[in-house]
């Protein structure tokens, strides 16, 4: 015999009762067969709802009340050919009935007991077991129906009431076998007491009911059909990349149910251990998925770690004080008064101190704990032995689970550092003796960023996922968005990185999508959505809270420079091209690579000195492998190379500079290129990172633009100074000319100070033949005395400066 259990989203409407029918029926060739059906989906909620808002005296339960039977009789009219329509709906109308006069004397009496509550909530699996069995009739299975309430037996728990399994085994028993139909279909959750009132075995009880029918047929197997294809990974709903677990053993399921994998009720496996039926967990829309089978095995060879749940809605009790070291009892006293009071407790930690214990229980019932401990150590708390208890809320449980833990070293550690990586803080640790587990209990918030990073770790190993939140859409950020979009299928096959933009901003909007915009199509997204702010922003990436997230900031803005910090605080890492924050006042610049260091997450900003070049890359692996940087001598302005490499006696210096503006090689303001001021910050971000101190104000800047066009206060007016300046420029060139030379604009680093100006370069430098927009730089090192290390190559342009924060990201993913 074998027994199926159907849940709730399986038999949620017609159609999908059809799907289950089909399943029966394909099983023909067995004999005999016990279908357990769960309320259709949502039902058993709604039945909660309506009762409480009848006790609420809240007129608007009539209307959910309506609701529940429109579900019922729509679903006999989807199902069940008119002629046999009627007699069906009148026996589901007498139950509806019933439940009706239930619920007005609960608004009659403004209070509900659990056993009226019990009595209400069976009528769910009543009617849909009843129209089930009808429906498997009129298809023709050989079927009929049969209340659980007669075989399954327990005490008077109302609520989650427990088994009495003599009694139960021998009317299953004794029921099954006598049984004449091929098809049994029985209602999931619903039982008994001796004296016949309804009880229920727990919410997702019905799970149970199968199983405990099994056990006491000794069925072949017990199949749960659900809406998915097994036993996960860790929650496929929460953790996209879960993957349906093969097989697995009674211990590992029962341990993985316990700590929150809702797809199995947790006592459903005790019913079946001992006779070792295997259960096997189905989709009912995907029957042919193998989904997961659980048995009584030994998987040696197996990953350590089986799968990832979590627990929701936890509260940690802490009872504390020095009054506690080295008595005994006190941990029997705290265990008894709450199971006295029934409440769960879901995990234990104990200092080694004994100075305190921490229990993790549900939310729901903190405030009862709270009361009872608070009375049985009354007298320790008024010596001022014991603290009154502390109770901490908001708070979830996630446990790693499968036997083969035990045998393998360095699993909690991975499991920490993954989550201590992540910005997850841990509140407390337990690990069962049986080494089975290891769970840690976390905020609340934090629950998807954890599972994920630690589904990552244990079984996804070889991939990681990035998750970019970008600021600046313009030149450089749209050919970057390009580029991610051209590389994502090679870094995700041959880097094993899985990057995906979530946010994008632009001055005007910003926009958010968890499962990654549409790097073809971004524009268009992101013209629908909000209206932009650097705050909002930053609030949205923190809320997101996801694992592996990186600010990119596209923009040369100061404002958005300003909040680096605040994404560093969270852990979240910042790749730049914006050469702001990096070359504001040595103090901003220490305060946000420390806390880069602190948390443990990368700053990056290579592209502000040479776009794409490696240039800072290379001068911190010089200074990690312990060599010195002594001189650095540089031509590390794009523009200002294109503009003297272009301006001769045929180009006049104002159309040179405005060719340049238009190609996208100077800054927005070009005045910031010619002023020296970019090179400025470059040169102090390389005396920087080579280990000095050192400020803007230290740098002697020595200019060769006329004062009135270091004044001009807009870029116009800027350009117009250029045009009657033109002597002015016509006469450094022709200068240098006859002297041979060619114009650069060099940046130089030399015994702690630095300096950036126009210079005349002979014939025989490296610098004299540097074409186009190229940069260069000269490290003169403790190892590169003589001959510098020379780095260069295109070093402006929206195209090398997306692919070097590109470069950014991707050392961030090896990070
Ligand atoms: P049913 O109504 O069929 O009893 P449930 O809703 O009780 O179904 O359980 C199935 C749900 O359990 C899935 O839809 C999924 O969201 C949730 N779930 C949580 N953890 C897991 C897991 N590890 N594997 C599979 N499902 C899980
Ligand atoms: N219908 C009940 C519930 O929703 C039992 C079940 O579906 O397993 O909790
Ligand atoms: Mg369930």
């Amino acid at each position: 015999m074998k027994v199926l259990k159907f849940g709730g989203t399986s038999v949620a409407n017609a159609e999908n009762i059809k799907k289950v029918q089909a399943i029966v029926a394909s099983e023909s060739e067995e004999k005999k067969m016990a279908v357990v059906v769960s309320a259709l989906g949502g039902v058993t909620d709604l039945l909660l709802k309506t009762a409480d808002l009848a006790v609420k005296q809240d007129e608007s339960y009539k209307d959910t009340l309506q609701h529940i039977e429109d579900r019922h009789l729509e679903t006999i009219q989807q199902l069940i050919p008119i002629t046999s329509q009627s007699a069906i709906i009148s026996k589901v109308k007498q139950h509806l009935n019933q439940l009706e006069t239930l619920y007005e004397g609960l608004y009659l009496l403004g209070e509900i007991t659990p056993r009226t509550s019990d009595k209400i909530v069976s009528y769910g699996e009543l009617l849909s077991s009843y129209i089930i069995s009808e429906f498997f009739k009129v298809a023709g299975l050989d079927a009929a129906l049969k209340d659980s309430r007669d075989l399954i037996k327990t005490n008077k728990h109302f609520g989650k009431a427990q088994v009495n399994f003599k009694l139960t085994n021998t009317n299953c028993y004794f029921y099954l076998k006598g049984a004449k139909h091929q098809v049994t279909v029985l209602p999931g959750f619903v039982a008994s007491t001796v004296e016949g009132e309804t009880t229920t075995l727990g919410r997702g009880g019905s799970d149970y009911t199968a199983a405990i029918i099994a056990g006491a047929v000794d069925a072949k197997t017990l199949e749960i059909w659900t809406d998915v294809s097994g036993m996960y990974t860790a929650n496929p709903k929460v953790v996209k990349q879960a993957k349906a677990i093969a097989k697995i053993s009674y211990e590992e399921a029962m341990e993985l149910s316990h700590f929150g994998a809702k797809v199995l009720y947790p006592p459903t496996v005790q019913p079946v251990l001992e006779k070792k039926i295997p259960i096997h967990i189905k989709n009912t829309f995907q029957p042919h998925e193998v989904g997961t089978l659980i048995v009584q095995e030994d998987f040696k060879e197996e990953l350590p770690v089986k799968g990832i749940s979590n627990v929701d809605k936890i509260a940690l009790l802490t009872l504390e004080g020095v009054g506690m070291v080295g008595i005994p009892g006190i941990s029997k006293r705290l265990f008894e008064v709450l199971s006295q009071e029934e409440i769960s407790v879901v995990l234990i930690t104990q200092a080694s101190s004994e100075h305190s214990i921490c229990l993790g229980i549900n939310a729901a019932e903190t405030e009862k704990a709270e009361c009872a401990v608070n009375e049985a150590f009354a007298y320790e708390i008024s010596l001022n032995k014991i603290k009154p208890v502390i109770i901490e809320s908001g708070l979830s449980i996630i446990a790693l689970v499968g036997d083969q833990m035990k045998s393998h070293q360095g699993l909690s550690g991975k499991m920490f550092s993954t989550l201590g990586k992540n910005n997850v803080n841990i509140r407390a640790i337990a690990q069962g003796a049986s080494e089975r587990n290891i769970s840690a209990v976390i905020d609340e918030k934090d629950v998807n960023k954890a599972l994920n990073v630690l589904h990552e770790r244990f079984f996804e190993e070889q991939t990681k996922q990035l998750n970019l939140f970008v600021t600046g859409v313009g030149n450089v950020g749209e050919k970057f968005l390009a580029q991610i979009n051209q590389q994502k299928k090679f870094l995700k096959e041959r880097l094993k990185l899985n990057i995906r933009v979530v946010a994008l901003s632009n001055s005007k909007k910003m926009v958010f999508n968890e499962s990654g915009i549409s790097l073809s199509n971004w524009q268009e997204e992101l013209a629908e959505g909000e209206a932009a702010s650097l705050d909002g922003f930053f609030e949205k990436v923190k809320s997101c809270n996801l694992r592996n997230s990186v600010f990119v900031d596209n923009t040369a803005n100061d404002v958005v420079a300003a909040t680096y910090h605040k994404y560093l605080k969270n852990s979240i890492a910042v790749v730049t091209c914006n050469k702001i924050a990096a070359a504001s006042d040595y103090q901003n610049y220490q305060l946000l690579k420390k806390l880069a260091f602190n948390y443990n997450v990368p700053f990056l900003f290579e592209t502000n000195v040479g776009a794409g070049l490696p240039i800072i890359d290379t001068l911190k692996n010089l200074i990690a492998s312990g060599d010195r940087i002594h001189t650095i001598k540089a031509v590390l302005s794009g523009s200002l190379n294109f503009v003297f490499n272009n301006f001769d006696n045929d180009h006049n210096f104002h159309d040179v500079v405005q060719q340049a503006k238009v190609e996208g090689y100077t800054e927005p303001d070009p005045k910031i290129d010619l002023s020296g001021v970019d090179v400025a910050r470059k040169i102090l971000i390389l005396a920087r990172e080579s280990g000095y101190q050192i400020d803007m104000e230290d740098i002697e800047n020595i200019p060769f633009l006329p004062q009135e066009s270091l004044d001009a206060p807009s870029v116009p007016e800027f350009f117009e100074t250029l045009k009657t300046h033109d002597t002015h420029f016509n006469n450094i060139y022709e200068q240098a000319t006859e002297k041979g030379a060619r114009l650069k604009y060099v940046a130089t680093f030399e015994n702690g100070k630095a300096k950036v100006g126009l210079e005349e370069i002979p014939a025989d430098h490296p610098f004299y033949n540097l074409e186009g927009k190229d940069n260069i730089v000269l490290f003169y090192t403790d190892r590169y005395q003589e001959q510098p290390l020379l780095i260069k190559g295109a070093g402006a342009g929206a195209d090398v400066t997306a692919s070097g924060i590109f470069a950014d990201i991707i050392r961030v993913g090896s990070n």
